[in-house]
């Protein structure tokens, strides 16, 4: 079965809405405020599923006139608000197990209602694991935003499920709001991971990788005196470069065009959506003289 971005994120808002019925059931039948804020928690897993499907919608638009390179930072943006859900959802947990710590309830047969929420807990495990895995494939940060989303509420869930079957069996109530607030401080660390991430793209950073290529194909291309001003950045799995490429100051415009077709054609063999610019300069004219070619 051919699946694809758009398909997976779908997937994940059908999910989620089951997930969250789910949670809901186990609130309703047990009382926890604990399995309360899980259930609040997956309201914002829906809502980030539906921005994230809107985003790799708007993604996939291709380049039009008012937007030349595209539209596939709106995954980006996408991701970085997420990444605030994400830490939304941990203050919320915070929230509702500071206030056990003080005052811990004593809880009813709840047997049931961990059953129910461990059902749903496994739903978003698999959900959280087919959505890394297309986002590794698919290079969408957005759906990896989400997978990650996921899975820090599957962590979540599984501690919360555990400190209230723990409280359940030997009395010690606190143990529920502190295994609360330590999986709040995991989660904690995921939002921030996902924020920091969809801003590298955002704040165009520049791609180590794709520079390394640049300086190795440069090294083993001859007919140029120099080149520097090497800008890469990249957005998802769409990398760009440009640099300056010193020639020789009798050296044709077919020539130059042809040296700098080949060097593009190389780089693309290893960045297949790149799209590089190479301004080409005579020797008389050239800014500096940062690198030299292999004599
Ligand atoms: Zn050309
Ligand atoms: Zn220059």
């Amino acid at each position: 079965m051919m699946v694809n971005k758009q398909q997976v994120a779908m997937l994940a808002i059908i999910g989620g809405a089951l997930v969250f019925s789910l949670k809901l059931l186990a609130f309703l039948l047990t009382d926890s405020v604990a399995l309360l804020s899980d259930a609040l928690e997956s309201i914002i897993n829906i809502v980030a599923s539906i921005m994230m499907l809107i985003s790799i919608r708007i993604a996939a638009i291709p380049e039009d006139q008012n937007h030349r390179y595209g539209h596939n930072k709106a995954e980006n943006i996408s991701a970085f608000v997420e990444g605030f859900l994400i830490l939304i959802a941990a203050f919320l947990i915070i929230g509702a197990s500071v206030g056990r710590l003080f005052n811990p309830v004593e809880l009813a047969d709840i047997d049931l209602g961990l059953a129910i929420s461990l059902t749903a807990t496994c739903i978003n495990g698999v959900l959280s694991y087919v959505l890394f895995r297309e986002a590794r494939r698919s290079g969408s940060i957005a759906l990896e935003g989400d997978s990650k989303h996921l899975f820090s509420d599957v962590l979540s869930s599984i501690g919360v499920v555990v400190g209230l079957f723990i409280a359940s069996i030997t009395g010690w109530y606190i143990l529920d709001p502190l295994l609360a607030l330590l999986v709040a401080v995991i989660i904690i660390r995921m939002g921030i991971g996902v924020v920091r991430k969809a801003s590298t793209d955002l704040m165009d950073q520049s791609s180590p990788e794709l520079e390394r290529r640049i300086q190795e194909v440069m090294g083993a291309t001859g007919g140029y005196i120099e080149y520097h001003d090497i800008k890469t950045r990249k957005n998802g799995n769409n990398y760009f470069a440009e640099f300056h490429l010193c020639v020789k100051g009798d050296m044709t415009v077919r020539d130059s065009h042809r040296l700098t077709d080949g060097i593009e054609a190389e780089l693309r063999k290893d960045f297949p959506s790149i799209q590089v610019n190479i301004h080409v300069e005579s020797e008389d004219q050239c800014c500096s003289s940062l690198h030299r070619p292999a004599p």
